[in-house]
């Protein structure tokens, strides 16, 4: 039974193959994380339905789509981008119900899939090859050319982001995508899809199928028709997609999780970086791959700081999305049961500050009250593990190596902030530190389209977002003529 108050503008028991809004042979119920009630019924491809996509995306190649000129998927994608915007609060609406995000952040996501459009639609016509000075009577030069299919296995966290930027990349190339969003919030996916087909995207250049991730996403990274994975998801089911990929010699990028920490020196202004430390630890609940998880605090003004912090996390109110509250539920039962198993594996740290739970939250809902921790010392689990909910540890420093130890002692390599007034130690650390990005004075910079993101070390690899997921989205011919 789907929700009759949802905006929706597509069946979301079809999926988009070759062009054609199919129904699924399955469905699967997605869930209110506000309420805990059914949201919608949603296809659900099987393996047989993920290889008609792959297939249809291969025939797109030998179609329209594969002898467009680059202009033209410009104009197609800059189109993607105005409709996505004409349909921003509904869109927003959609995301805040699947996901449970507060509708303000959802309302940010809609705004930033446009974005990616406006932005992969100006590059698609923008991407060179070289001329390569060589022997005498050579001419050489270098084609930039798509992978062919794409697959595309994203998370719940953040699905129109996550969709803009590695969709949109790969189409701007001239791949044609099989996208398989995650089985617990997956009707922003079917939404731009429904755009796309408005907007004029040749049949199969983009397939949408809903689906499990043991079933239709397994399938999609071990299909021989994909010429090329990008995965954002968990480092485990990240492991999974890479070794199958491997079977086919399949080149994989993994946006994966993290541990990213801000490091705050004694000369810091903690006026400016209060809600950045914050802010970065609540997003969404905490369920955020750059979440800012660990806060590094020079000992000078640890107490200050978390005091300080603490004081914000008294004043968060959690409650239903669409209320637009500071903090939402968590996307599941299960990810609530497993962020309260972890906090539980925590009960040894001290508690500085909760936040409160609305009184009058739907009982049913996936809520758990921020918490703000101390007393870890830099290898408690708590301090290792992505918990992936609204929890932050604040943990003290001595010196400068010491910050970049702790900041460097997980496996992972995402993202990290510093927060400093001293302009070589900001050169410095933004060498020393093992991230993908670093954020000086600031943590995210308002998480710009153009910013090439990625990971380090189990954060994954591979970069999207920016000019740089165009190289990604993409590979290199060399021509070598020998004409004398
Ligand atoms: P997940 O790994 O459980 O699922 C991600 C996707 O993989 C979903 O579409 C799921 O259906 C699919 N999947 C599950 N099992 C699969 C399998 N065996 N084969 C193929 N596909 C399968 O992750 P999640 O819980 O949805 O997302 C949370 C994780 O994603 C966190 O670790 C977070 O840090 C990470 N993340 C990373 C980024 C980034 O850009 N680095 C962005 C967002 C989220």
């Amino acid at each position: 039974m789907t929700d009759p108050d949802l905006p929706l503008f597509f069946d979301p028991r079809r999926m988009l193959i070759g062009g054609e809004w199919r129904p699924a042979r399955r469905s699967m119920t997605l869930r209110d994380p506000s309420t805990g009630a059914p949201l919608a019924e949603v296809a659900r491809a099987d393996a047989d339905e993920i290889e008609q996509a792959v297939a249809a995306a291969r025939a797109a190649l030998d179609g329209p789509w594969g002898r467009m000129p680059a202009y033209e998927r410009g104009r197609i994608l800059a189109r993607i981008g105005r409709l996505v915007e004409e349909r921003i609060e509904e869109l927003a609406a959609l995301e805040a119900r699947d996901v449970g995000k507060p509708l303000s952040q959802a309302r940010a996501d809609a705004r930033a899939l446009a974005r990616y459009m406006e932005f992969y639609a100006g590059a698609a016509d923008k991407v060179h090859g070289q001329t390569i000075p060589y022997l005498d009577g050579y001419t050489v030069y270098t084609l930039r050319e798509p992978h062919g299919v794409t697959g595309h296995i994203v998370p719940w966290n953040y699905p129109m982001q996550i969709i803009g930027r590695s969709v949109g990349a790969a189409l701007a190339m001239g791949n044609a995508a099989v996208l398989k969003p995650a089985e617990d919030a997956c009707l922003t996916a079917l939404a731009f899809a429904r755009l796309a087909c408005e907007a004029g995207l040749p049949a199969g250049a983009l397939n949408v199928a809903p689906g499990l991730g043991e079933e239709a996403g397994a399938a999609l990274a071990a299909s021989p028709g994909v010429d090329h994975l990008s995965f954002t998801g968990s480092v485990a089911v990240g492991v999974q997609v890479q070794a199958a990929a491997a079977r086919n010699v399949t080149p994989v990028t993994l946006e994966l999780g993290g541990k990213s920490p801000q490091l705050v020196f004694e000369d810091a202004d903690l006026d400016a970086a209060l809600p950045f430390l914050v802010g970065a630890g609540i997003q969404n609940a905490g369920q955020t791959c750059s979440a800012a998880s660990r806060i590094l605090v020079a000992r000078a003004r640890f107490d200050e700081a978390v005091e300080r912090m603490a004081r914000r996390y008294r004043a968060l109110r959690v409650g239903p999305a669409m209320r637009d509250p500071d903090v939402g539920p968590l996307i599941s039962a299960r990810q609530k049961a497993r962020v309260e198993g972890l906090l539980a594996a925590g009960a040894d740290l001290s508690v500085a500050a909760e936040g409160r739970i609305d009184a009058d939250a739907p009982a049913g809902g996936f809520y758990v009250a921020p918490r703000l921790l101390t007393g870890a010392a830099p290898d408690h689990p708590l301090a290792q593990e992505e918990i992936f909910g609204p929890v932050q540890l604040v943990i003290p420093f001595d010196d400068e190596d010491e910050a970049v130890a702790i900041a460097n002692g997980t496996p992972y390599g995402l993202v990290a902030g510093v927060w400093t007034r001293d302009g070589a130690r900001q050169m410095r650390l933004a060498k020393r530190l093992r991230a993908g990005q670093v954020f000086v004075n600031n943590y995210g910079a308002g998480g710009g389209v153009e910013l090439p993101f990625g990971g380090r070390g189990a954060s994954g690899h591979g970069r999207e977002k920016g000019f740089e997921a165009l190289y990604g989205f993409s590979t290199v011919k060399t021509v070598a003529a020998l004409h004398g």
